[in-house]
């Protein structure tokens, strides 16, 4: 039987859904001001693998996913400008176009990750008149308040509070730095809907008249609309458990007055040499990034699977090239298996098929699994392997079927010819006498000749285009 973790009770329990076989399953979505970086493309292949253990397991899944195109705000907290507004600002676009544009690159993120889209997914724009019904309800019912700059939720109504991080009100409001808005009731209250300055470019008629709705109402009212007032599961990153989710439940349960979330589930956060991603250090990378000095995609799903969902994960380019390797190797070995006529005994197959599912079933143990997966590919060649060995990519999802078409052929690493490194030599020395310039038009000539190179804390990687 499948256990995992659940957040809220902070023990690995077994699964039981509300409706026998069936998963109803809400996924906190992309704000789509930017491209998605690394660290949040790995809790959507942290979300793709728990919906795929739900399938391996039998059951049948109604996966709900938000795309945030209004509402969240650059602090996370209630302050900043609204990130799409920000993006629509400086990239002379209208919000809707911002928002457009980053949705699709963001699908095709997911497509070249093999990440599987939710059922439903769902605009938060789409949703407004539902948000406004939903703050006139908590409005009603005493457990909202208006202020000059907006209506905010009052925390101290809510008792339950805290219950999926630990937090206590009075521990956290010390934490939280000297207040602008001094007409909340308390310190900790957070916006339910923000009334919109003169030049706020997305507003909507209301009630307290014109305005946009807050972060965590979106969430509470798209999940509870299409799946209910009590639902299975809800993920994450773990970064959105103490402010963002805990506000989901407060809003969710002050109306339903019931559980609204049995299992909660957050994927642990992706470092970048050791240290938080950031624009400053440059060292917050895409997937085209990736592409562009010579990974695959897959290459990157793969280094994901190597860390266990609720640990971190630490990038960096020699773990890459040792994932872009290591499946390399997978494709090899695996070819061995599908290209022999012999057959495996049926204790074998299923000694490695129980070795899996349990691996599976323990929270999810991908890198058990894989490691399993490799022991099996030791055993003597036969196609029962080969065939066992896409079972398992079911959850994997890596397309091993392809994998050894594509990879055996085993490409020799590009050579990079020695005009090309005395240019990268040049410009390392240009760079190193701060003549940005000249490193500027080396990175050009390099580029003209068919190159692409970026800079990285381990030095200057240099790939081949369509490499
Ligand atoms: P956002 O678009 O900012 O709402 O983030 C989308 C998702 O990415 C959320 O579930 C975040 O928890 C997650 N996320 C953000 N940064 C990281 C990171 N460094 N590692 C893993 N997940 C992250
Ligand atoms: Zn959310």
């Amino acid at each position: 039987m499948l256990k995992i973790y659940n957040t809220l009770t902070r023990t690995k329990s077994s699964f039981v859904p509300i409706v026998p076989g069936l998963v109803c399953m809400y996924s906190c979505g992309p704000t789509v001001y930017n491209y998605a970086h690394i660290g949040n493309l790995r809790t959507y292949v942290f979300m793709d693998l728990v919906r795929r253990v739900f399938k391996f397991e039998g059951y049948k899944l109604k996966g709900v996913m938000n795309i945030t195109d209004v509402g969240h705000l650059m602090a996370d907290s209630d302050d900043g400008e609204d990130k799409i507004v920000t993006a629509a600002k400086k990239q002379n676009k209208s919000p809707l176009e911002i928002a457009e544009f980053y949705t699709d690159a963001f699908f095709v993120d997911l497509d070249k990750l093999n990440i599987e889209k939710p059922e439903i997914i769902v605009k938060a724009t789409d949703h407004v008149s539902e948000m406004i019904d939903y703050v006139s309800q908590l409005i009603e019912q005493g457990f909202a308040y208006e202020t000059s700059d907006g209506i905010y939720f009052d925390r101290a109504k809510f008792s339950n509070y805290g219950a999926l991080s630990g937090a206590i009100l009075d521990e956290q409001i010390a934490g939280i730095r000297v207040e602008i808005n001094n007409e909340k009731k308390h310190p900790a209250d957070f916006a339910l809907w923000k009334k919109a300055e003169p030049l706020h470019i997305m507003r909507w008629d209301s009630p307290w008249g014109e305005g946009y709705p807050g972060w965590h109402i979106e969430c509470s009212v798209m999940s509870q609309k299409y799946l209910g007032q009590t639902f299975d599961l809800h993920t994450g990153g773990v970064d959105h458990i103490p402010i963002h989710h805990e506000n989901e439940i407060a809003q969710n349960e002050a109306i339903s007055k019931k559980k609204s979330v049995n299992y909660w589930m957050h994927g642990e956060f992706m470092l970048v040499d050791g240290g938080k991603m950031s624009k400053s250090l440059g060292n917050v990378y895409t997937i085209t990034d990736l592409e562009k000095i010579g990974y695959d995609a897959l290459d990157f799903r793969y280094f994901c699977l190597n860390a266990h969902y609720r640990s971190k994960l630490n990038f960096t380019f020699s773990g890459m090239d040792a994932a872009k390797k290591t499946r390399r190797n997978l494709g090899i070995q695996l070819a061995k298996h599908k290209d022999s006529n012999e057959r495996s005994s049926t204790e074998i197959l299923n000694h490695y098929r129980n070795l899996f599912k349990k691996a599976i079933e323990d929270d999810i143990n991908v890198p058990l699994a894989l490691g399993i997966l490799f022991t099996m590919l030791k055993e003597s060649k036969s196609y029962d392997i080969y065939k066992l060995a896409l079972e398992f990519d079911s959850i994997f999802g890596l397309s091993l079927d392809k994998t050894t078409t594509d990879l055996v052929e085993d490409r020799e690493e590009a050579i990079i010819p020695d005009d090309i490194k005395e240019l990268i030599e040049k410009r390392t020395i240009a760079k190193a006498n701060k003549d940005y310039a000249l490193a500027d038009d080396i990175r050009k000539q390099i580029q003209e000749r068919g190159y692409q190179i970026l800079d990285t804390k381990e030095g200057v990687k240099v790939s081949k285009v369509g490499d």
